[in-house]
């Protein structure tokens, strides 16, 4: 994609209000804060916000794109103070040829700016810019400035946890064999007992600056490929990239009550960075396998109890297991069958200290086979309830 004329001629920076060194994050807020406020849904009719949300829009879709912000900000280094505006024919002088940089022509020779407006003298609506923009960008130094180094790549893994351990929480042994920092060399790319050396040409920034004609250049150091230091000697192990692909063994803390789906992000746990820089993160997305006896809701834990016609309508204290050891929960008489009785703090544990409920719900288990004398028993006690004037479908289905 070559830059267009616009990245000239306006400053995103100033479209989204944040400064020219504004992270990512501040970039994202002043977006979503203006994409709100001019989005031409709230502002029907109204011309300049529509105007101004698409200058937003465009601001976030170059300033959002790491190598486009990159690109847009040394396009307007390069043609810092406007210099490159106007009408063809005040350019103080011919491109610098040859040299080896990247806007040299096929000729090498010098050429008026006129030329590259198609025509001299007024006009500079024509497509020159664009042309002129795609010779630059599309040489030399886009190779190089690619590997200036950068943080590793993140890297996404998983793993499988009882129902149990993932309430409670666990330590888990996690093997990864991804690019890692070279053991011999430590990470630095160099031999080991040496190391790398500030690289004298760009004093360790990776980019030199120019000035020639009305240019301000900055573009990526070739002495060092933009990285900043340079190895005499490199290490042999990693042919002095400081990165080998090997197997790890990670032990990763899961914290209690982690849900099924969710991901942790180990900072700097990802592949590493060349020549030391920055690993990525590793993110390991955790799945629960169900349990026997309880599900969850939230923090809180659930299991159903199986109860005995007479523990409903007599009352009983059972025993009910939890995540730790397990607790007698207390049915009164005439419980419903059904009925979700709450155990405070038996639940799953919480991050912020404490822990859930452990909710019971009884269910009726009717036998399936009764000795004489029980079924005896119940003749009676059925006898007994009627008399007594209980009627289960009392005002029901009516
Ligand atoms: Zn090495
Ligand atoms: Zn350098």
């Amino acid at each position: 994609m070559a830059p267009q004329r616009e990245w000239l001629e306006h400053d995103f920076y100033k479209d989204l209000g944040v400064a020219s060194d504004a992270s990512a994050e501040e970039i994202k807020k002043a977006y979503r804060k203006l994409a709100r406020e001019l989005h031409p849904d709230a502002n029907p009719g109204d011309a300049a916000a529509e105007e101004r949300f698409k200058r937003v829009s465009e601001a976030h879709s170059v300033l959002s794109d790491a190598d486009k912000r990159k690109e847009y900000d040394e396009t307007r280094a390069m043609f810092a103070g406007g210099r490159f505006r106007g009408g063809g024919n005040g350019f103080p002088g011919g491109f610098p040829g040859g040299g080896g940089t990247h806007y040299t022509t096929s000729g090498g020779a010098d050429f008026n700016i006129g030329d590259l407006f198609g025509g001299g003298g007024g006009g500079s609506e024509g497509g020159g810019f664009g042309d002129l923009f795609e010779g630059l960008f599309n040489r030399g130094p886009r190779g190089s400035t690619a590997t200036r180094p950068k943080r590793g790549n993140d890297l996404e893994t998983e793993t499988t946890l009882t129902f149990r351990d993932a309430a409670v929480g666990t330590t888990v042994p996690l093997r990864v064999t991804s690019p890692s920092p070279c053991t011999s060399c430590h990470g630095s790319g160099a031999k080991p007992g040496t190391s790398p050396r500030v690289c004298p040409s760009c004093n360790g920034s990776g980019f030199v600056s120019r000035n020639q004609g009305a240019f301000g250049f900055s573009e990526p150091c070739q002495d060092c490929q933009g990285t900043g230091s340079r190895i005499d000697d490199p290490c042999s192990d990693c042919d002095g990239t400081g990165v080998k692909v090997r197997a790890r063994t990670i032990n990763v803390r899961i914290p209690a009550g982690v849900e099924d789906g969710q991901r942790i992000r180990l900072a700097g746990q990802g592949e590493a960075g060349r020549r030391g820089a920055p690993s990525g993160d590793l993110y390991v997305v955790v799945h629960v396998s169900a349990d026997k006896v309880f599900t969850r809701s939230g923090n809180d834990l659930k299991v159903q109890l199986p109860v005995s016609i007479s523990e409903l309508v007599l009352g009983a204290t059972v025993s009910v297991p939890t995540l730790d050891g397990s607790v007698g929960v207390k049915i009164p008489a005439n419980t419903a069958d059904g009925r979700t009785l709450r155990v405070r703090g038996r639940g799953v544990p919480k991050r912020s200290g404490g822990a859930g409920d452990l909710l019971v719900t009884v269910k009726v288990s009717v036998p399936s086979k009764l000795d004489d004398a029980a079924v005896e028993a119940m003749r009676r006690y059925a006898e007994a309830e009627k008399a007594g004037g209980f009627d289960p479908r009392a005002g029901w289905g009516r």
